[in-house]
């Protein structure tokens, strides 16, 4: 009876030799000008992916794609325009007829205490990391079908959210916002594509080494002398135990897992990546 009915358990199924690949997948990553999405896309190519490479600022996007060679493209997309995500759908279902993978990965982190911080820091980071979210996942779903109907075993949205989705960080209440948000909607959304192969799944990074929060006013001390560079990193790096920042290598290979076939029974699950923080 047993034998029966988990009949797979039973039978002696080939191991694939790679641990995954992402070969014959087409996957758009969003602000893969920059640090993690741009890290993403290379590996995402080295895995044998074709990378659609979208950025607000295209002149990057054109570099990741340069930094990989063949095999991905640059896409200009602000993922805060819905406009932007319907063109760009457009050109992929003309040029492609499908999509494999989507990273909603662009994000913009803004830091001011929450008695100083007007609404719209909370708006404004609403539309770029939680309202994108909306727009790019709804605006996919034609094409990520259109890739299960033409054969693919599954196909993958990946969100990135941040450990301050997570726990507290020194003022970013509405970033934390924010990502507590791209959590919920993500889990939400797996739950109601999972029997369509439409896995959804959350990355929450903890502090990483990219251009994010590059425009902050650099700290300053009690008597408001700049704190150097070196003191400040020190001081953050001792909050994780693993003594050091992230960098943007330490995230893509999770993404990389979760947009692959070996990932195929993960759908509505969060994994973390920040050498330990949250543990702590
Ligand atoms: P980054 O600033 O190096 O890269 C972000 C990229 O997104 C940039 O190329 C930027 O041009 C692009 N972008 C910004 N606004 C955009 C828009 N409206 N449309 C399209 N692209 C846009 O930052 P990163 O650290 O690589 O951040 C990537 C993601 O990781 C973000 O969602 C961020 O919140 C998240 N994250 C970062 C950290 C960290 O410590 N760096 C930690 C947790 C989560």
């Amino acid at each position: 009876w047993h034998r029966t009915l988990f009949r797979n358990q039973y039978r002696r199924i080939p191991v694939t030799p790679a641990p995954f690949s992402l070969d014959g997948k087409l996957a758009l990553v969003t602000g893969a000008g920059s640090g993690i999405g741009a890290e993403t896309a290379r590996q995402f190519a080295a895995l044998g992916a074709r990378v659609l490479a979208a950025d607000i600022d295209p002149d990057t996007a054109a570099a990741t794609v340069n930094a990989i060679g063949g095999g991905a493209e640059a896409v200009a997309l602000d993922v805060a325009s819905a406009d932007d995500w319907s063109r760009v759908y457009s050109t992929i279902e003309r040029d492609h007829g499908r999509l494999h993978v989507l990273v909603n990965n662009a994000g913009i982190m803004m830091s001011a205490r929450f008695e100083a911080a007007p609404l719209a820091t909370l708006h404004r980071q609403q539309a770029i990391n939680v309202d994108s979210l909306y727009a790019g996942m709804q605006g996919a779903l034609p094409l990520l079908r259109a890739a299960r109907a033409a054969g693919a075993e599954t196909t993958a949205i990946i969100n990135v959210s941040s450990v301050y989705g997570m726990v507290a960080g020194a003022q970013f209440a509405a970033y934390s916002a924010t990502k507590g948000a791209v959590r919920g909607l993500s889990r939400a959304v797996a739950y109601e594509l999972a029997k369509e192969g439409i896995r959804v799944n959350t990355v929450l990074p903890g502090p990483v080494a990219t251009n994010l929060g590059a425009d902050w006013e650099p700290p300053v001390d009690a008597e408001g002398k700049l704190i150097p560079p070196e003191v400040a990193l020190a001081a953050w790096a001792s909050l994780i135990p693993m003594g050091r920042l992230g960098e943007p290598r330490d995230i893509a290979p999770l993404i990389a897992f979760l947009a692959s076939d070996a990932a195929r029974f993960v759908t509505g699950a969060e994994f973390v990546a920040d050498g330990g923080y949250t543990a702590a």
